[in-house]
């Protein structure tokens, strides 16, 4: 064999991942997936359904996402010159799979549950990458849904590790009281432009909610004094608010009254906010709320929507900073150590026939000394490890070693099986 020929890198150098996305790396797996694990046995008990929808959708159908502030959506235009969007969000491809398969007529509630990335252009023209998950439920439900979905996301959270969310809500009305308070809003941060920020003042007229939810510290005080939205919401959102807390007392679920949650330009009545306080720094988990109007603006039956979502790189930051570990859990029953190249090739054999029997065996990839591989078997919490001299790869033997104990005994290959499953009690 000769040298292997030197290659010409094709980029002076390689290219780093882009700037707002994330390598899912093996460490974040470990958690991730006992997360999803969790997320996929919780959607069970509370009876809802995975649904996957493409990434790239009519860019008509983010009409909303887009009223929502600086943020643009990430578009392409094909050939034919339809304009298409990678979704920013799940849940209007959601939507629209729930109207274009018409489960209205199927069903009178629907529950969904979702995991997929997304992806938009930040307001400092900047491409952001998230892992997003959620629930959606369209259809007949009353205050009380609200309560539970809240009652599952806390019970995920709590399951992962973070025992100390909190739950912060809201209730912005509907478009029969939300113009009412709006206006009594406008009223009154009217004479008081002056000790507001820029961003508040040019909200004030046009949008005076979003000053509620301003972080600035003068804003704040001037937001201490502003009239309470809840005061000005019309009997029926009243009444399903009364509801939403009365269940979650009945839940035992503590919660915030909070103005500063506001929600989206697509929110109706309940909006609530997941914080997880598992460490010094809160870690906003993901946000909910119903989305009553949004079937009906996509041309739809008047639909009842409610949901969360949250992303993958919100939990694993909170993980992180509350400190909380999963190693990944080995699922390997026995080590294999091959010595010499005619014993990892005959361990090749002995691997396929622990397979066969349901025997997870590691993988041997390269050249290791015994030491080493010993004691990656005893990193790996592996209790057996079988190894192959020459001489026993010769003979048809095989080593059945102890890792604990380090008793050693010899075994013909034909043997072999039988005594790892009485020894791994399968
Ligand atoms: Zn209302
Ligand atoms: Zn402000």
């Amino acid at each position: 064999m000769g040298r292997p020929k030197k290659i010409t890198p094709a980029v002076e150098k390689a290219p780093s991942r882009l700037e707002g996305s994330i390598d899912l790396l093996s460490e974040h797996h470990s958690c991730w997936n006992f997360f999803v694990d969790r997320l996929n046995n919780l959607s069970q008990t509370f009876s809802y359904s995975k649904l996957d929808t493409p990434m790239l959708e009519d860019a008509k159908l983010f009409k909303f996402w887009t009223e929502a502030g600086p943020e643009q959506l990430l578009f392409f235009t094909d050939h034919k010159g339809v304009r298409m969007a990678v979704k920013p969000t799940n849940l209007f491809g959601v939507a629209r799979a729930y109207l274009e398969h018409k489960f209205f007529e199927r069903e009178k509630v629907t529950k969904w549950f979702y995991l997929s990335p997304v992806a938009h252009i930040t307001s400092e023209q900047k491409v952001k990458q998230l892992h997003e998950y959620g629930f959606q439920v369209f259809g007949d439900t009353a205050g009380i849904a609200d309560a539970q979905i809240i009652n599952l996301l806390i019970r995920l959270f709590k399951e992962v590790g973070l025992t100390g969310v909190g739950l912060h809500i809201n209730n912005i009305g509907c478009l029969e009281c939300r113009p009412i308070f709006k206006e009594v809003l406008k009223n009154f941060f009217k004479d008081k432009k002056y000790d507001l920020c820029e961003s508040c003042v040019e909200y004030s007229d046009s949008n005076p909610l979003k000053i509620l939810a301003c972080k600035n510290l003068s804003c704040n005080t001037v937001i201490a004094e502003a009239p309470v939205g809840v005061d000005y919401l019309c009997e029926n959102c009243r009444r399903h608010f009364i509801d939403v807390l009365e269940g979650l007392e009945e839940l035992n679920i503590p919660f915030n009254l909070n103005q500063k949650v506001i929600g989206y330009p697509w929110s109706r009545k309940t909006v609530f906010e997941l914080r997880s306080q598992d460490s010094n720094q809160e870690i906003k988990l993901g946000e909910g709320g119903h989305a009553d109007d949004l079937i009906q603006s996509l041309g739809g039956p008047a639909t009842v929507a409610l949901g969360f979502a949250g992303t993958i790189q919100s939990v694993l930051e909170a993980l992180e900073l509350a400190n909380i570990k999963y190693s990944s859990r080995s699922k390997v029953d026995v080590f294999l150590v091959p010595l010499g190249e005619l014993a990892a090739k005959k361990t090749l054999r002995l691997f396929t026939d622990l397979w066969n029997h349901n025997i997870m065996a590691s993988e041997f990839i390269g050249p290791a000394s015994i030491k080493t591989q010993l004691k990656l078997a005893e990193s790996n919490k592996v209790s057996i490890a079988l190894i192959v001299g020459q001489k026993e790869a010769r003979d048809g033997t095989v080593i059945l070693r102890d890792v604990r104990s380090g008793m050693q005994e010899l075994f013909t290959v034909e043997r072999i099986i039988e005594e790892v499953k009485k020894r791994l009690g399968k």
